[in-house]
């Protein structure tokens, strides 16, 4: 993380490329069964569009083809049952049934494990799946959970209302507040657990900090940093035990799909990864096919995220019609400075909240703006427009939403790959009507 935070800034929202020496240390040595594969070799400091383009894919791959093939089958025969038995005593690397695995499900798994500098990753159908899988897999009957309060809605909704029902209690402490989560720990603690940045306000995780609250307590801690990225936050080197993405946002970045991935100790997945085989929360081979393929442009369209959302954020800074911004690039944000520390760029999810507005009032600019597009979501090359008082918490009484710090007023403006002046003229336009 120190290199991270040493680096210079060279444009709009983004700092030079780390070459996470650091954070390469974090990556153990290759897992006996992937040392029996003729994997592509990599320089140990290779950077995050090489890892994206060519980590965890063979060399030579099946019918000599260049990208990684499409194993659309339910199913893997054995030659004899000699080769059933030999599979099941040596764990010999290759697959059995479509709900365990398919090889470029494990393809897609190496890379995203190298990416976040993570022994292993597992990949989930959604990153709801993913959370689930997690929490299912980790927590018995009397374990208590403590997460930020700022977090996707739906995340609450699972520990509150389903956790819950398995015996499970889950607290909530305010979003960056160390001394209330420590104040929460009980012998009975089995996972503290954070966004960052949070959805939908911004806030960042001292990742040190979250990490160190864990390790002193003797209890897991997850980030789930969709909003992050690998491209802008290590949270695995930075000594949190797990990540969580909702792979469905940037890493696929294409609008195109829905997947999860979770990442971290070998040893650690295991349980989850049985339980997985078990839940059957897997990917299509045609939808792993399309995360391969998105992930090889993850870093350019990261950079071009990042610039957009450094350059929207200061634009509607200094709009009139605005009342403030959130954009952890911004120096009026409250993380600024953690995000300074712990991050490489901001990304493009700005939230920003319109003065003298009611809710009618904002979903007429919501209205007028002629390219992002209205709808939920994040992290794709479409920049999309949402009102979140509207969009998820609509069915939430007035109170409810301001427990939630969700005003009527409030925008959400995930920011895509398009030129930044097309998008500020059309961001004017709207705002000016
Ligand atoms: N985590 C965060 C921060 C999210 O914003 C979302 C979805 O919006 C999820 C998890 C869930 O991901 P998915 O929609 O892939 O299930």
């Amino acid at each position: 993380m120190s290199q991270l935070a040493s680096s210079s800034k060279t444009s709009a929202g983004e700092k030079s490329a780390p070459t996470i020496a650091a954070a390469a240390k974090a990556v153990p040595a290759a897992s006996v069964e992937n040392s029996s594969l003729d994997l592509q070799q990599l320089p140990a400091n290779a950077g995050l569009s090489t890892l994206a383009i060519h980590a965890g894919e063979l060399r030579q791959k099946p019918g000599d083809s260049m990208t990684d093939p499409i194993f659309a089958t339910s199913t893997y025969t054995f030659t004899d049952t000699a080769s059933i038995i030999e599979f099941i005593r040596k764990k010999l690397p290759r697959e059995e049934y479509g709900r365990y695995g398919n090889p470029s499900e494990k393809s897609v798994e190496r890379k995203l494990a190298a990416l976040d500098h993570a022994e292993t990753a597992l990949l989930f159908s959604t990153g709801m799946a993913a959370l689930v899988g997690l929490l299912m897999a980790k927590l018995n009957s009397g374990d208590e959970v403590i997460f930020f309060d700022e977090c996707y809605h739906r995340s609450r909704e699972f520990c509150a209302k389903h956790l819950s029902r398995f015996g499970v209690v889950t607290h909530q402490v305010p979003a960056c507040d160390y001394a209330a989560m420590e104040a929460r720990i009980t012998p009975r603690t089995k996972m503290l657990v954070s966004e960052s940045p949070t959805n939908p306000h911004l806030s960042i995780v001292d990742l040190a900090k979250f990490a160190e609250l864990g390790r002193k307590h003797g209890v897991d801690t997850l980030i789930d940093a969709t909003l992050g990225t690998p491209f802008n936050l290590q949270p695995i080197p930075a000594g949190v035990d797990y990540v969580l993405h909702s792979a469905t946002k940037y890493l696929a970045g294409h609008n195109d799909l829905l997947a999860g991935v979770l990442v971290g100790s070998a040893e650690k997945l295991e349980p989850v990864r049985k339980l997985r085989g078990i839940m059957g929360a897997i990917n299509s081979p045609q939808n792993i096919y399309l995360l391969s393929r998105g992930l090889k442009t993850f870093e350019l369209r990261m950079q071009r995220h990042n610039q957009n959302g450094q350059l929207v954020a200061e634009f509607l800074e200094r709009h009139p019609r605005v009342e403030r911004v959130l954009y952890p690039g911004l120096a009026s944000h409250p993380y600024h400075e953690v995000a300074k520390r712990n991050m490489r760029g901001y990304g493009g999810l700005i939230t920003f909240f319109l003065r003298d507005a009611d809710w009618q009032a904002t979903a007429r600019v919501i209205d007028s703006v002629k390219i992002p597009r209205i709808g939920p979501s994040l992290g794709g090359v479409e920049s999309l427009i949402e009102q979140p008082m509207v969009m998820s918490y609509f069915d939430y009484s007035p109170e409810e939403r301001k427990g939630f710090g969700i005003p009527d007023n409030m925008v959400r403006l995930a920011l895509g790959i398009e030129n930044t002046e097309d998008l500020i003229s059309d961001l004017t336009q709207a705002l000016e009507r």
